[in-house]
């Protein structure tokens, strides 16, 4: 997800936006006049059932990947109806891999988006409300906090941020120029145009040995350029790769332009080795980035704690965040383990911390 930076005017809504902020107490209304519309602040013979109510419940989720709907499978199971906004990627980032082997439950593993699916399928049998729309801004000074997306606005008791992480590019001119035209950051997505072709790899971690492997499947050939001597991948992904006859390595190497046009493709790239100093075109007809992720909390910057890298920074071992009422889980805030079951883990437990927080405001 990439969500723009929140700003301070109010985003425009649309008609079915406005009928609900018509219902709500807007961005920025007196605290007063928040609180007598604010369901969790009347008395409770008066509260509404728990769940949604004008726009208004108890644990809103962003995110849906497995941190993301393992929250709303807890939440729902504990009978808080949640929302669950899931985000400029539905399902996340195992909707653009292939085999999932490392998910317990699976012996003979399971396609990415299969998984999703029925994650999915799972929360919504529980009485999670599940939107195809991304948070555009958050509004965390104000209670209940406020959710905006491009078509609503929404209000929550609780807030769990599973928003996940995004791939990074390299930031080149002709990178950009070039996306879809041969340059790509997904494989998995892309590999099926690249068949009986050429193609190079960036990268040296477990996703890159991944693509690599995966693209063998298409390619004639796969190169992988890697900026060292050594690979940061686990020992088994890189024993495949180098076991794999289809696969070739250039190492100590940053590749500093795509070379090619949008009408022709991709012909080659230009290298520069950083041992040597040496400059070289490598001719190729298709680019895959694979260096890493960036989180995706863009818009809780300067409000949320975060890392240097933008990581949220949570209380260990609970799933809290600097901000009372707000829980985050997954990639947002692992830049260690990152993994589909460990976000699950996650999940888990900022649905149950958010549980155990309403009780208490109860
Ligand atoms: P990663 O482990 O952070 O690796 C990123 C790679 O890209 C590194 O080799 C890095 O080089 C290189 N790199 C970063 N920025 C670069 C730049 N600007 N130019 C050139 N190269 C650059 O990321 P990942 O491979 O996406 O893996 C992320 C996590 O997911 C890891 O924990 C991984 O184990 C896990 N994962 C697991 C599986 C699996 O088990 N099947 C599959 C995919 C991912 P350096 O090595 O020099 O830093």
């Amino acid at each position: 997800m990439s969500d723009p930076e929140p700003t301070a005017t109010a985003v425009a809504e649309p008609p079915a936006a406005a009928a609900t902020a018509a219902a709500n107490p807007p961005v920025g209304t007196e605290p007063a006049a928040a609180a007598a519309a604010d369901p969790t602040t009347r008395p409770a013979a008066e509260r509404e059932p728990v769940g949604a109510r004008d726009g208004f419940h108890r644990v809103v989720v962003l995110g849906s990947g497995p941190a993301g709907f393992t929250a709303a499978l807890y939440a729902s199971r504990a009978d808080l109806a949640p929302l669950l906004l899931e985000g400029n990627q539905p399902g996340g980032q195992l909707t653009i891999t292939t085999d999932v082997e490392n998910y317990p439950g699976f012996p003979d593993g399971i396609l990415g988006p299969e998984l999703m699916d029925k994650m999915r399928e799972q929360v919504r049998r529980f009485g999670t409300e599940c939107k195809f729309e991304a948070a555009v801004e958050v509004d965390l000074d104000v209670r209940p906090f406020v959710v905006r997306t491009d078509e609503n606005v929404y209000r929550a008791q609780t807030l769990i941020v599973a928003t996940g992480a995004t791939a990074k590019l390299l930031g080149l001119p002709s990178e950009e120029h070039l996306m879809g035209y041969g340059v790509s950051a997904c494989a998995t997505c892309d590999g099926f145009f690249f068949r009986d072709k050429e193609v190079v790899i960036v990268g040296g971690g477990d996703t890159a040995m991944e693509e690599a492997l995966f693209l063998t499947r298409y390619a004639t050939k796969v190169t992988v350029v890697h900026r060292r001597d050594e690979l940061r991948a686990s020992k088994i992904m890189q024993d495949r790769a180098f076991a794999h006859g289809k696969i070739a390595w250039v190492w100590n190497s940053v590749v500093t332009e795509v070379l090619g046009s949008r009408e022709g493709g991709v012909e080659a790239v230009r290298l520069h080795n950083k041992k040597t100093g040496a400059d070289s075109v490598f001719p190729t007809q298709g680019v895959f980035v694979a260096i890493g992720h960036q989180p995706n909390t863009e818009i809780f910057r300067g409000r949320l704690e975060m890392n240097d890298v933008g990581y949220i920074r949570v209380r260990e071992p609970t799933s809290r965040t600097n901000v009372d009422g707000v829980f985050a889980c997954g990639d947002a805030m692992d830049p260690i383990y990152r993994q589909a079951v460990t976000a699950a883990g996650t999940g888990c437990r900022a649905a149950m911390d958010a549980e155990r927080w309403i009780e208490v405001q109860d």
